[in-house]
């Protein structure tokens, strides 16, 4: 690193709060470092207290942009020039560019997660997917999904404080989209298993299957699942769920949140630099299987 900076050395940030745990800055550095690009990735706690000052600074230090994670997620945009149209509909940002001081800001969860699908030779474009989950990373896997199009999206989320939100996100799609996408009750069990087994891709968006939920699955058993049918989880730690567990019993082909993981920060990254990280030097080095 002492060798990597020098005076025309470029910032990029990642503003959250917590945020000193992040890998992120490690996965971008190295990857800048590997491609030499002459820019430097370090995180800052900001919350929504500093948030726009913060954004300020992106353009008053020429900074090429940010990563900005929770709580920004979801308020950043009013800071911002202008909205990419996936952006636009999830109501989430997670990566920002500065182009000469204009701010445009993109969330790449969704083409992050799509991009691992691809990268594992799963094809679900004109196809039939469920989904579990109304959060972050449901609502864009959601609207990149039927954005790329994916045919049908059956979203499943428990009657708690983010039905309202699956229920907007399914609107979103059947609105703006041609993808049409259906919500059910996650306590109705019956049609989940329906809905699976009409389904190619099965895929966890929620915290289930990690601390301090390790160890479940809303899954009752391996009759919901079939050896033809991919199986994904947004979580990676562990990186094999007890529903990824149940999957590989079965047969079925699985991808773990690892891959989302990398490929959303390759997505920032491209958008940063204009070119792809280097993937498979990423995996190695990070030692990520998913
Ligand atoms: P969130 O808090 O925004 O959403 C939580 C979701 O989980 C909601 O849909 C909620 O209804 C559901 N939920 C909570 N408890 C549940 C339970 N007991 N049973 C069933 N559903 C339940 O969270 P988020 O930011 O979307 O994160 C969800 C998961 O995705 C986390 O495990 C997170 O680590 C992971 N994640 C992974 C990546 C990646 O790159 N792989 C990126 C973002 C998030």
């Amino acid at each position: 690193m002492a060798e990597r900076i020098t005076g025309h050395t470029e910032l990029i940030g990642l503003m959250a709060y917590p945020i000193r745990h992040s890998s992120s800055p490690a996965m971008q550095n190295e990857a800048f470092a590997k491609m030499g690009f002459d820019y430097a990735y370090l995180a800052f706690e900001v919350d929504n207290d500093n948030l726009e000052d913060a954004i300020r600074s992106i353009r008053a230090l020429k900074m090429r942009g940010s990563n900005v994670s929770m709580p920004n997620k979801t308020v950043v945009h009013k800071y911002l020039d202008h909205l990419s149209p996936a952006a636009e509909l999830t109501g989430a940002v997670n990566t920002i560019v500065n182009d000469d001081g204009v701010l445009t800001g993109h969330i790449t969860d969704g083409t992050g997660f799509m991009a691992a699908l691809r990268d594992n030779a799963i094809d679900v474009i004109g196809k039939k997917m469920t989904i579990v989950g109304a959060g972050g990373a449901a609502t864009a896997i959601e609207i990149q999904a039927a954005l790329d199009g994916v045919a049908q999206i059956s979203v499943f989320n428990r009657k708690d404080e983010f039905w309202e939100r699956a229920q907007r996100n399914v609107d979103v799609i059947n609105e703006k989209t041609d993808c049409r996408a259906e919500l059910f009750d996650l306590d109705d069990l019956e049609i989940l298993k329906a809905e699976i087994a009409d389904s190619c891709l099965f895929v966890n968006a929620t915290g289930m299957g990690m601390k301090p939920l390790e160890g479940k699955t809303y899954i009752p058993d391996a009759s919901y699942l079939r050896p033809d049918l991919i199986v994904a989880d947004v979580v990676y730690s562990p990186a094999e769920t007890a529903l990824l567990k149940m999957a590989k019993q079965v047969g079925c082909k699985c991808m773990n949140g690892f891959g989302m993981m990398l490929f959303q920060g390759s997505a920032a990254f491209e958008l940063w630099t204009g070119k792809p990280m280097p993937i498979e030097y990423m995996k190695e080095t990070l030692g990520i299987k998913y």
